[in-house]
């Protein structure tokens, strides 16, 4: 079979584009570990995140809103029974506990 001028450059070209959308199904480069993002921040900044107020609402929500110490429903606090973790959401359900603003206090001025 014999192709015409304008039909070798036709074929070219498609083979060209097969080339290029190969090349763009490759895979990219791995990203840096998400974490990263994370690594200058304090405590006090990382509880702030969207990764935290979702993981707190999870345990809010298992522990039907009350404080586990004495039933009280308001002021409550997520507290991490240790801190193994290097990021709190990273923590289990059970190393989190729902405390009240001052069961949550007390608990840190025992121990
Ligand atoms: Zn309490
Ligand atoms: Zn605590």
């Amino acid at each position: 079979m014999f192709y015409s001028d304008t039909e070798k450059k036709q074929i070219k070209k498609q083979n060209r584009l097969i080339a290029n959308w190969k090349k763009s199904k490759r895979p990219k480069k791995k990203k840096k570990h998400k974490a990263k993002k994370y690594e200058n921040l304090s405590y006090n900044q990382l509880i702030k995140l969207p990764e935290w107020k979702k993981r707190r609402n999870q345990i809010l929500i298992r522990d039907n809103y009350t404080c586990q110490n004495c039933g009280q429903k308001i002021h409550l606090e997520v507290h991490h029974i240790t801190y193994r973790y290097k990021y709190p959401w990273l923590s289990p359900n059970e190393d989190l506990i729902i405390l009240c603003e001052i069961c949550h206090a007390k608990i840190h001025n025992i121990t």
